[in-house]
């Protein structure tokens, strides 16, 4: 059987030779060593100046909308995961969509623009697959309108945009560590920013708006435990080699899958994580034989991201015609850490059978 990925799991040894350290200490959550260490290497990998680790990467973008104080119309893509737009609604928010590029399959600065007004509170969009368009523009457009711009990084561990960590761009930024994604914690996710006083706000609501008997806000329970750092310590020592084998694992679809299947375009200022492979087919007919044939043969990959979040039953249509015809047709293959030759030559070949 082979999934859409399959969660890379570090040496068992590894692992417990991070929980001899809780044993030793009882300190199991709360601020503990583990989690301090976690948070300062993955600082410093990520080239950032404040990171926080919190309970996943949900409560991150939460955790992003409330340290900005953000009331009203939040700018967002219809072409993410529905954690994306439901933060903004849990929050008390409105989702306002921008339709994507068809290029990069994000929301970049004209389209954007064209939804701003004088209600626009801020701006949240994803770096789908962890790639991007034109993120300079974008930064200068929420500078020119005086509205903050929050990413979601969520696809986007240990990518670059022009050789800079990517969670550079925007006022805060937030990143998922669910058991799915390249890099993992089992659960977990990031709020990271480089504004000192978001910053210390995102440190406060973190933790119940309080400290010690000092109650400063309504804040939340978005801290994580030692057990998810010591995953995270354990699985920062493989990032490179997994990320190796991804790269490895998608040069291989790229030779070897039809010519008539259409790629995704990675923005060339982007150095990649390689950490989904999307595939475009003609029509959502052509994408729904394919899967089933993989099905029948134990490939399980997934339509992601389907549907477009602006059709969700919960939320007031607005059109977005690009993110829905993208969301109909695209579909993410098999990858992680351990794919091997047998298993992508089998879906290369089930996926270049003439239909
Ligand atoms: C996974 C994901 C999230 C949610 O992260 P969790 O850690 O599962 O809460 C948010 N946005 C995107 C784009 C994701 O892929």
């Amino acid at each position: 059987m082979l999934h859409v990925t399959k969660s890379f799991l570090p040496e068992l040894t590894s692992y417990t030779k991070y929980l001899e350290r809780i044993w030793n200490t009882s300190h199991l959550t709360n601020d503990g060593p583990l989690l301090l260490e976690l948070e300062a290497k993955l600082a410093e990998f990520l080239e950032v100046e404040n990171f926080f680790f919190v309970s996943n990467g949900t409560i991150a973008l939460q955790l992003a909308i409330k340290s900005l104080g953000l009331k009203g119309e939040i700018i967002t893509t219809p072409f993410s995961y529905c954690a994306t737009s439901n933060s903004i609604i849990w929050e008390n928010c409105e989702p306002i969509f921008a339709d994507i590029s068809t290029e990069s399959l994000t929301v970049e600065s004209e389209s954007i623009k064209s939804k701003i007004t004088k209600d626009t509170q801020a701006i949240l969009t994803t770096h789908v697959y962890g790639n991007a368009g034109d993120l300079e523009c974008q930064v200068n457009l929420a500078q020119e309108f005086g509205i903050p711009l929050i990413f979601d990084g969520a696809h986007a561990f240990g990518v670059k945009y022009k050789g800079r960590s990517i969670f550079n761009y925007g006022d805060i930024s937030t990143c998922s560590f669910h058991a799915t994604k390249i890099f993992h914690t089992v659960e977990g996710g990031a709020v990271i920013t480089n504004n000192t006083h978001l910053a210390s706000k995102v440190r406060e609501l973190r933790s119940f708006g309080h400290k010690g008997d000092e109650y400063f806000s309504a804040g939340i329970n978005g801290k994580n435990s030692e057990f998810h750092a010591a995953m995270g310590l354990a699985n920062l020592e493989h990032f490179e080699s997994i990320k190796n084998h991804r790269k490895w694992a998608s040069g291989y679809y790229d030779q070897h899958l039809s010519h008539s299947i259409e790629k995704v375009k990675f923005n060339s200022a982007i150095e990649r994580n390689y950490s989904y492979y999307p595939i475009l087919f003609s029509n959502e007919n052509h994408l729904l034989k394919v899967v089933e044939n993989l099905n029948n043969h134990q490939i399980f990959p997934r339509r992601y991201f389907y549907p477009s979040l602006n059709t969700l039953k919960f939320i007031d249509y607005q059109p977005c015609p690009i993110s829905e015809d993208i969301a109909s047709r695209i579909l993410c293959l098999p990858l992680s850490a351990e794919i091997n030759e047998i298993e992508l030559s089998k879906v290369c070949q089930i996926i270049n059978q003439p239909i």
